[in-house]
């Protein structure tokens, strides 16, 4: 079946590819490993200045890889400039910090010379998700590529261009061939790629359902993996947060990438003080986004990603109002051309129904009220999604010490959870496990070598 680009706001198919067969995905593996003998022994040095010069080329050609991002999955201009900035910082961050994360270390012992050395591990295979289909990809690599693994990158079907793209800046940035491979493969191809015995670990951003396929795959060849999943984010609002302020986050929180992030701002905890207020200023800046073509750069609100992602989330929605949930804004599709959703806030949601425990890719918040803050603490840890979360409270130590009782990867006080080059990135339960970003993102994929000596 060939893969598709389609433009998620207009609905018109920008471009066709075939996908490779078997066999050439599988001689893709062996070019990788090959590539991998020599990557391996070249020096942190030689491997920073080609990470640079990619850096390089994501800032001077940052509009050009921006107008892809937005033509293929929909983002707003003004997000995608800003994914491509974040690739070239995430980029310039391993090239300069690899060989300092990477040194050999010393370890104490009596009697004995013991070191730690860090060694790559070979060809790597990343499954990757259309939500950030640059910054995603550049996340995975750089830290990768700069230990001297080589990578297989295979991209979510509907960002074929973006996939294609990243593949020619890093044959222009100096980078070796077959150092990255942008593998456009069925779902299918993915398992013998994981069985072949030089792919050495797999790393996957995307659903449950996918991770959990994946991982199995992984396991049963006994091969590393690192998960990052889906979220379900508490937004916790203390009695005594800054009501104006707090609303500006939250409906930054939630409408980053129109909803369809995994670290979105989700679930709305709001102790009952503040609830009325919160919710009446919430509903209003909501209702004031402007909904448009996501090239121009007004537009406060643009597709999803495909009319797939809007028909499932239109479902997610309805069944949850079907079983008794309310409304309070949206919970429906605008009458117009693409894949876009109302901007939704639902109230009365309870366990039952669905969007209690199911993850929402788009536009819409559920809000809960409760009593007092270790309510608050209870209905945060009540899901199976433990990714990022964040409290709203003038109290800054008092925001910390509540963050320890939180059952997530990460917990921002007084923002929505973001991602930053030097800081890590992930999750716990069933949001996935290992870290991605910051020193940690780069001692998943490499051998902890301990070299003993009298
Ligand atoms: P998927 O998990 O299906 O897609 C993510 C990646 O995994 C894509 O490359 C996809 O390929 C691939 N994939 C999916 N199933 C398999 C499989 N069995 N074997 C090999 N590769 C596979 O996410 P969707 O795009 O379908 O989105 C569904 C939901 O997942 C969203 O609504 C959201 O809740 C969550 N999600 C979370 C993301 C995050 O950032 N954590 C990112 C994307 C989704 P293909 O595109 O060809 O299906």
């Amino acid at each position: 079946m060939s893969i598709v680009s389609i433009n998620p706001a207009t609905e018109e198919t920008l471009k066709t590819y075939q996908p490779m067969t078997k066999d050439q995905a599988l001689a893709a593996v062996q070019v990788a490993d090959t590539a991998y003998q020599d990557w391996k022994n070249r020096s942190f040095s030689e491997r920073r200045q080609i990470m640079l010069r990619l850096a390089q080329i994501f800032r001077e050609r940052t509009d050009e890889f921006a107008q892809l991002i937005t033509l293929e999955m929909g983002k707003r201009i003004e997000e995608s400039r800003a994914e491509i900035q974040f690739c070239a910082e995430i980029t310039e961050f391993y090239a300069e910090g690899a060989a300092d994360f990477l040194a050999d270390e010393d370890m104490a012992v009596e009697d004995a010379d013991a070191q730690v050395q860090y060694a790559p591990i070979g060809v790597l295979l990343g499954v990757m998700p259309w939500n950030f289909p640059f910054y995603q990809v550049i996340r995975f690599i750089a830290p990768n590529l700069m230990a001297g693994n080589t990578t297989l990158v295979r991209h979510a079907s509907n960002v074929p261009q973006c996939a294609e793209k990243i593949e020619e800046l890093l044959q222009e940035a100096g980078l070796p061939a077959a150092v990255f491979t942008n593998l456009r493969i069925p779902h299918e191809f993915v398992k013998p790629i994981i069985e072949s015995p030089q792919v050495r670990g797999v790393s996957l951003t995307g659903s449950e359902r996918a991770g959990s396929t994946v991982a199995s795959l992984a396991a049963a060849k006994i091969k590393p993996t690192v998960l990052e999943l889906g979220g379900n984010d508490p937004f916790i609002v203390l009695e005594d947060a800054d009501v104006a302020e707090t609303v500006k986050m939250a409906v930054k929180g939630r409408m980053v990438n129109t909803g369809q992030s995994c670290v979105g701002s989700k679930r709305f905890i709001l102790v009952e003080s503040v609830a009325e207020a919160f919710t009446a200023g919430f509903k209003q800046a909501m209702s004031e986004l402007k909904m448009g073509d996501p090239m121009d750069p007004a537009t406060e609100v643009g597709p999803l990603s495909t009319e797939s992602a809007a028909v499932k989330l239109a479902k997610q929605v309805q069944d949850t109002l079907d079983a008794g949930a309310t409304a309070i804004l949206g919970g429906d599709r605008p009458d117009c051309q693409g894949a876009y959703y109302n901007p939704t806030i639902l109230t009365d949601v309870t366990p039952e129904q669905p969007s209690y425990d199911q993850e929402l890719f788009g536009p819409v918040a559920t809000i809960y009220v409760v009593k007092d803050e270790q309510a608050a603490l209870e209905l945060a840890n009540d899901s199976s999604y433990g990714l990022g979360g964040s409290i709203f409270t003038q109290d800054i130590a008092r925001g910390r010490r509540l963050a320890r009782s939180i059952d997530t990867g990460m917990v921002f006080i007084n923002q929505p959870t973001n991602s930053q080059a030097e800081l890590p990135f992930g999750g716990t339960k069933n949001s996935g496990y290992g870290r991605e970003l910051s020193k940690f993102g780069i001692y998943e994929f490499v051998n902890k070598k301990l070299i003993h000596s009298p």
